[in-house]
């Protein structure tokens, strides 16, 4: 489907139905914009006011919707929605041993304080990892659980990348503008490895996060160890973006602070 939304070609609008040609597009339109639930995007063009010349809805192509339940884990394709891998989660942790699902559970417990239902029913797990967004309240998780990002080139190379290398920093990512987020690989944990969700924002339902994490197994020592080298390693500015500087420097020893540390080097 293809649409042109003003007369003088402002806008235009792609509606791919396979892989192929979202990639086609993305190598004849190098700034072209993948939208799916439209929450990022549509708040960057009405609020924000930035134009887009081809926007490019990916929520029917097949190949970027697929769930696969592996040996090893679960592959996630880029443009599912979040009540999606919801469901998926659910039945992972009904049906697989207990030890392999603690990054479930985590997901489980952190998607209650994502949004309302209508925002989960449309969003994908791709908008949120792209958006790389420090009030993301899955990119810790990812983190935690030692999910890996397959990326796709309009040639249809596919590298695959360890989600700490693809974090560059606030809004940026490891993507070119010839690439696309294609899937994401999530293992099932192993035995004694358990990933436990946190966040910490102002009201208890739909409120932005303060502080967002996903801790893999720690014990006290290391907790220690956290603490005592946050300082030195951890330089927030004053307009650091969200100004919830005073909240995280403040204090020195609580598990809040220390967990701020893994929501800070999730950002960075
Ligand atoms: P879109 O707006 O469609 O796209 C976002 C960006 O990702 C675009 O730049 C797009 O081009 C890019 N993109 C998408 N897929 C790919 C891909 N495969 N490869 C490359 N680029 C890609 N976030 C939270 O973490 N927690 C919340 O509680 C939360 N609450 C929200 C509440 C509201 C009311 C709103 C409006 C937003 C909220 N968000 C929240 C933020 C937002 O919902 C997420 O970031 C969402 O997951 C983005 O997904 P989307 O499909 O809407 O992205």
């Amino acid at each position: 489907t293809y649409l042109s939304l003003n007369g003088s070609g402002g806008l235009k609008w792609y509606r791919p139905l396979r892989l192929q040609h979202v990639l086609d597009l993305k190598s004849r339109y190098l700034d072209a914009k993948l939208v799916i639930g439209n929450t990022e995007i549509g708040i960057e063009m009405w609020l924000k006011g930035i134009q887009y010349q081809f926007l490019v809805c990916v929520a029917c192509v097949p190949e970027l919707n697929k769930l696969s339940v592996k040996n090893d884990g679960l592959e996630i394709g880029a443009e599912v929605r979040l009540s999606e891998l919801l469901k998926v989660f659910r039945k992972a942790n009904k049906e697989r041993a207990d030890h392999e699902t603690s990054s479930c559970k985590a997901f489980i417990e952190q998607i209650k304080w994502f949004a309302g239902t209508q925002i989960k029913n449309v969003v994908s797990v791709g908008g949120n990892i792209y958006t790389a967004s420090p009030i993301s309240n899955l990119n810790p998780l990812w983190m935690a659980g030692g999910a890996k990002f397959q990326i796709i080139d309009c040639q249809g190379n596919i590298r695959t990348v360890a989600v700490e290398n693809f974090f560059l920093g606030y809004r940026k990512v490891d993507l070119s503008g010839t690439e696309i987020l294609l899937s994401i690989f999530l293992p099932w944990t192993r035995p004694f490895k358990f990933v436990k969700e946190f966040e910490q924002a102002h009201r208890r339902d739909d409120d932005i996060a303060i502080v967002n994490a996903g801790i893999p197994t720690w014990n006290n020592e290391l907790l220690q160890g956290v603490l005592k080298v946050r300082e030195r390693d951890i330089l927030i500015k004053e307009d650091a973006p969200g100004r919830m500087v005073s909240h995280q420097m403040e204090g020195k020893s609580s598990f809040t602070e220390s967990v701020s540390l893994s929501r800070l080097s999730a950002v960075q």
